[in-house]
């Protein structure tokens, strides 16, 4: 009968502007960030997530999550682990919050974070990594952690059942490969738009040396460039080696097109976000437009019911999720049975700070235990910031390497929360 008896939030940027890392066509100067949060028992079980945001409005977000304290602290915890979507059903569902969404947006990411971090403590609870727990467990408990309102036109428990018991044959021998195949990386890294030629071409060649089946490049902002940019990135990599392109939502459907259709001679492995990851319309009408190119989106995608709008519609060939933009590793697991089912392939969202860390989990269970399959997917990686954390991912020869330690792998160095704090940390007051 443990009560959670501890909460504490951080502000914590990076200041990533510096160098233009993550730079693209909507996005010129982040400064890498993340709504911090961690709860539990003191001296005790306790979890840790957080909100990935590019900052300015980090301090929104850490509100966001401050206001939801009362409704964690004081909570039995055993509880709450004992039904993992009991909390996640409790939040979204409380009428006074849901005015601020519902289901989307500022309170909405801090939701998926509160689930995330009680996903951790489970994690640590039956010492297991979090993909492991999740790759456990039966189909019915599966199932039962997903809120299946909005879904029902393409998704019921039932069915849900139906698809995590097609996929438990097989699970032991699929943790196996993982562990010694890995899960296939590609990398963002030689693509950001504040990059020159020179170091476009050198991350290029190095990706490629070192192993990742694609890269990907941030285009959008000046189709000359992105036309000069492409044929460099071509070179260096080769003919048939994949390259996607990321527009980061920044034209108007006939303006995707045109724009698309003049880079396609570079054999395009997909486009992606080109514009609002809201309108599923305008997908639809870029990706008819753009065929044999495929067409993607969902880092932005708000929640569950955007996301089988996405897929059921045929909108995108492909999806992206991303872990802290959510309701938490329940609404992934929602959008992922989703993509299953209607056999749409996922490559998660990475990159930021600690999405790369959180994310992999995810796929890793989808491997394991729903979609059963590791071809045409693959996790996004970016080099940045992972010395910050206590477990960062591990990838090399191309691939991520599944971690066997216990947790959610987004619990940070207290040094780094301490001296990247905004704006009073050390390495804020010295800039
Ligand atoms: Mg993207």
């Amino acid at each position: 009968m443990a009560k959670i008896n501890h909460w504490a939030t951080w502000d914590v940027r990076f200041p990533t502007s510096k160098q233009l890392d993550g730079s693209d066509a909507m996005n010129q100067d982040p400064d890498y960030s993340a709504a911090y949060l961690t709860f539990g028992i003191s001296g005790g079980l306790s979890g840790h997530s957080s909100v990935f945001t590019i900052g300015r409005g980090n301090d929104v977000q850490v509100a966001a999550l401050e206001s939801l304290k009362p409704y964690v602290l004081g909570r039995d915890l055993d509880e709450l682990l004992s039904d993992m979507g009991l909390l996640y059903k409790e939040l979204t569902g409380d009428s006074q919050l849901r005015w601020l969404g519902p289901e989307k947006g500022v309170m909405h990411m801090a939701i998926g974070s509160v689930v995330n971090c009680l996903w951790d403590i489970k994690a640590k609870e039956l010492n297991q990594p979090l993909w492991e727990v999740l790759s456990d467990m039966s189909p019915e408990e599966l199932a039962k952690l997903i809120d299946y309102r909005y879904l029902s036109s393409n998704l019921t428990e039932p069915q849900a059942v139906e698809i995590f018991q097609q996929a438990s044959n097989g699970r032991q021998k699929r943790k196996e490969q993982l562990r010694t195949e890995g899960y296939p990386a590609y990398t963002t890294s030689p693509g950001w738009l504040g990059y020159s030629d020179e170091k476009l071409v050198r991350l290029c060649k190095e990706a490629v040396s070192e192993g990742f089946g694609r890269i990907k490049l941030k285009v959008g902002a000046n189709k000359q460039d992105d036309i000069r940019r492409l044929r460099l990135a071509r070179e260096a990599c080769g003919d048939g080696y994949p390259i996607a392109i990321d527009a980061n939502q920044r034209w108007e459907i006939d303006e995707a097109i045109d724009w698309i259709r003049d880079l396609a001679e570079f054999d395009l492995d997909w486009v992606e976000e080109p514009t609002s990851p809201d309108d599923v319309n305008g997908h639809l009408a870029i990706g008819r437009a753009v065929f044999p190119t495929r067409v993607s989106t969902g880092e932005h995608m708000a929640n569950r019911v955007v996301a089988r709008q996405m897929i059921e519609s045929r909108a995108v060939s492909l999806l992206q999720i991303d872990s802290a933009r959510v309701g938490g590793v329940n609404e992934n697991l929602a959008i992922l049975a989703i993509a299953a089912k209607n056999k749409i392939p996922v490559f998660p969202h990475a990159g930021g700070v600690g999405l790369c860390e959180a994310v992999q989990h995810l796929a890793f269970f989808d491997y394991v235990a729903l979609s059963g399959t590791k071809e045409d997917r693959a996790i996004e990686y970016v080099d940045h910031l992972h010395e910050h954390f206590v477990d960062p991912v591990s990838v090399h020869n191309g691939r991520y390497w599944p971690t066997d330690i216990a947790g959610n792998s987004q619990q940070m160095l207290d040094e780094s929360i301490s001296d990247f704090s905004f704006p009073n940390g050390p390495k804020w007051r010295a800039a």
